[in-house]
């Protein structure tokens, strides 16, 4: 069956050592050949695993291109979704066939077009669930009042070395624009290997959200799988900021009815972007490449209906981008058409589970003088290596070099030991 293009952004499996950069490139899941996970990170200042039931103390590896190990799956944390997910969620939902992994973005859906329409699933025509029924919450794919633009970053946190850009310049760049917030969706990966930028994200009054732990197409996992993809992320973000998301966005959009019922079950609500407000900024190749993604996102600025865009701080590139265009809009100046904002904000709903009230909507742009652009934090461009490129299959990869901060780590034998 055809499915419509999907952004192929990836979170990245990542390598540290030392002063030392690695590199990491995404392929096809393999099934879990290590028996354990990555020992816990400690947390920079979050409430640790006080008031977090069955907090675990050790996380699967921070490596995408492994399943979450069977042994994980075991934890109590996981049976206890299990358990929720069972009793709210009715068998016709749960029993929907799992569909086949064949490589991202997209799995092979079984039944074909019409059990993808029947099941709504997001890939084939985009498929959302706006009002909820029996088993689920409806879906969010919008901001509901006209010029609101709820703006989010997924596949981060991203520490890239210096002349790189990353979520550090991502949030400078916010903060320039008028103090504006967003949303981050993290995968767990990147949110145990790079803490400390998780929660200077939080703290900094960004929201934070979850992206699963190996960003795979989630209709293409067990229910258990899917479980343990949705609270291993979110059992790390609470040890960071202390708080448990209750948005979560589904790699590739790949959602139907029992990845939508799942994720309901455990609080969750899916949020998708608005499908004609997706950068494709993975897709950035060269100046010319990044150039051609800044206009199609500037002809966005003009006064239209609310909604919410897609954009990754997953590379150099990528990060770039959206730093350029945040500068973009700030030198539209105070007759900007729309509002910059976090999703919670723009639906007036807190993005957490104990309801933290979310930012004021206090981005529209000031009427001062805006012709001062502010330089991002290097003017060097992005090196050839932190460029995405599509591999052999067709299927984008990415090579990524990391530079560890006060976090260190070390990729051994494809586990990757916290220290
Ligand atoms: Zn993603």
């Amino acid at each position: 069956m055809s499915f419509a293009r999907l952004t192929t952004s990836v979170c990245f499996a990542l390598a540290a050592i030392g002063a030392v950069s690695a590199q990491s490139t995404i392929v096809d899941p393999v099934p879990p050949a290590q028996p354990t996970g990555a020992p816990a990170a400690p947390a920079p200042g979050g409430n640790g695993a006080a008031g977090y039931p069955n907090m675990p103390t050790v996380f699967p590896p921070i490596d995408q291109t492994v399943m979450i190990p069977d042994n994980l799956l075991q934890h109590p944390l996981v049976a206890e979704g299990m358990r929720k997910v069972q009793a709210a969620v009715p068998a016709s939902l749960l029993n929907l066939p799992v569909a086949k992994y064949v490589g991202t973005p997209t799995p092979e859906y079984p039944g074909g077009a019409a059990a993808a329409a029947a099941n709504c699933y997001w890939p084939a025509g985009q498929c959302v669930r706006d009002v909820a029924a029996q088993g689920y919450n409806a879906d969010v794919s919008k901001c509901p009042n006209q010029n609101d633009w709820g703006i989010t970053y997924d596949d981060g946190p991203t520490v890239a070395p210096t002349g790189q850009f990353d979520t550090e310049d991502i949030r400078t760049a916010l903060t320039d624009l008028n103090n504006a917030k967003a949303t981050f969706f993290v995968c767990g990966t990147n949110a145990i290997a790079f803490p400390d930028e998780l929660k200077k994200s939080f703290d900094a009054g960004h929201e934070i959200a979850v992206h699963t732990w190996t960003h795979h197409p989630l209709t293409s996992l067990t229910n258990q799988q899917i479980v343990a993809e949705i609270l291993y992320t979110e059992a790390q973000i609470y040890k960071v900021i202390g708080r448990k998301p209750r948005f979560f966005r589904p790699p590739y959009g790949d959602i139907d009815d029992r990845v939508r019922a799942v994720a309901s079950a455990l609080g969750y609500t899916a949020i998708i972007w608005t499908a004609p407000r997706d950068t494709e900024d993975t897709t950035a190749q060269g100046a010319d490449g990044v150039n051609k993604i800044l206009n199609t996102a500037r002809s966005w600025f003009q006064a239209q209906p609310g909604f919410i865009s897609l954009e990754h701080d997953i590379s150099t590139t990528t990060s770039e981008i959206a730093v350029k265009l945040l500068q973009s809009i700030k030198a539209a100046g105070p007759g900007f058409p729309l509002k910059i904002m976090p999703v919670g904000t723009c639906l007036g709903t807190s993005a957490y589970a104990d309801g933290l009230a979310p930012a004021p909507n206090t981005t529209t742009l000031p009427a001062a003088t805006t012709t001062a652009v502010p330089a991002p934090r290097t003017q060097s461009p992005p090196t050839a290596t932190t460029a995405p490129r599509t591999g052999a299959s067709g299927e984008k990869s990415l090579a990524v070099s990391i530079q560890p901060g006060a976090w260190v780590g070390a990729l051994v034998m494809g586990v990757l030991a916290v220290l």
